[in-house]
């Protein structure tokens, strides 16, 4: 039998860096009992019993009627774009991780980019009418950061051209706005449990949808098609979330409270304690009630002493890791730059924020000993 190889002998160093996040794990004892459980029934996957357990107890958690669990947040993407047959064209935004966009070259979709509001880091509703063209079909805009975008303004204009609505939401974990759940609105929002994420099942993803058809339609395209042993009616994918990470994600919904809260006072000490270091503006709050603090964005101005890469720089020699999230911006990439909406004239607040934008550390695990650490290094200049 292969012996385990402690993690110091590959890694040494691993235990003193701090990376923008470090994901969120349940005490190893408590995933026992669900492991045991698996093992004596031999179900592993195929929407087995705690897939069925987990889709109920993150609709009842999240406050939503419909939710499918998925592998990850990019096949529910890829998924929740096949579900509303979406063709043509799509209005998006470059100020995202790529698999947004990414998403739609994938169904065969044009991405149209859209410049984002300076105020929310998000796509701005006010730009949205001017792209669009006979061929758009819908809007795929992203609650960046956690933060919600207009949805009101946004719903208004799909409602006028007779678009859909699907939101990225893959960072909207547990955002509330006035009215509830912020993935409520629109036609469909998308998760993602990813490791990096707010709650996270190892890998992971759900669509939220709002009726139980199209629940249906979502149910049969995450398995191949399959209605039952002899009925294919889609062109389906496998997109199924196994066992083991839905009985890790029930374990973890026990806990995510503690670890938002965790997030929320973390939250609190940055603003509180960077509000006066000139050149640094904390990204402000936009339309959510309830926030869940995924990260915490700071603009580095041309009044700080430091250029924002001169300060990741600086980060880094202390071997701390902070993100640069979005730079670059989607639209930059070269199988995006060609497009005509990916002309740097045509995004300049996205442009601008991709230069200024850093992301700091946050995490439940993160000690006021780090965190004294992390703002002394921006604010002792
Ligand atoms: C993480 C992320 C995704 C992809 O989710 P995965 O679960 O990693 O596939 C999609 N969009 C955004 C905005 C993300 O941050």
């Amino acid at each position: 039998m292969n012996a385990v190889v402690p993690l110091r002998a590959i890694a040494p160093q691993i235990d003193e860096r701090i990376y923008v996040t470090q994901p969120h794990l349940p005490p190893l004892e408590e995933f026992i009992p669900y492991l045991q459980q698996i093992w004596d029934s031999k179900v592993l996957t195929n929407g087995g019993p705690f897939h069925q357990q987990f889709e109920a107890a993150l609709c009842k958690y999240l406050g939503v009627k419909h939710l499918a669990l998925f592998t990850n947040g990019t096949l529910a993407l890829l998924t929740a774009l096949q579900t509303l047959r979406i063709t043509g064209e799509v209005i998006t935004t470059p100020y995202s991780f790529v698999a947004t966009a990414h998403s739609l070259v994938w169904n065969g979709i044009k991405p149209v980019f859209v410049d984002i509001d300076p105020r929310t880091l998000n796509l701005d509703p006010s730009k949205i009418e001017a792209a669009i063209t006979p061929q758009t079909t819908a809007i795929m805009p992203v609650h960046c950061y956690g933060k919600a975008c207009d949805v009101e303004a946004i719903q208004k204009i799909a409602d006028n051209y007779n678009l859909k609505v699907i939101y990225d939401a893959a960072h909207a974990f547990g955002v509330q706005t006035e009215t509830g759940s912020v993935l409520e609105h629109g036609d469909l929002s998308i998760l993602s449990f990813h490791a990096t994420k707010v709650f996270n099942t190892f890998e992971g993803g759900a669509i939220i949808c709002q009726d139980e058809r199209t629940k249906q339609r979502i149910d049969h395209l995450k398995n191949f098609g399959f209605v039952d042993e002899v009925t294919v009616v889609a062109c389906g994918i496998n997109g199924k979330m196994s066992e083991i990470n839905a009985a890790f994600g029930l374990l973890q919904l026990q806990h995510i409270d503690d670890a938002l809260a965790r997030r929320a006072r973390i939250d609190a000490i940055y603003r509180e304690r960077l509000r006066d270091v000139r050149g640094i503006a904390c990204v402000a709050k936009a339309g959510e009630t309830v926030a869940n603090h995924a990260y915490f964005p700071i603009l580095v101005g041309p009044d700080y002493p430091l250029s924002r890469d001169a300060l990741y720089q600086k980060f880094r020699d202390r071997d701390i890791y902070t993100r640069r999230y979005f730079y670059p911006l989607v639209s930059e990439f070269p199988i995006y730059r060609s497009l005509p909406s990916a002309r740097p004239d045509n995004l300049p607040v996205a442009h601008a924020a991709s230069q200024q934008i850093l992301c700091l550390p946050i995490f439940p695990a993160l000690t006021d000993d780090m965190l004294d650490h992390i703002i002394g290094i921006i604010s002792d200049i």
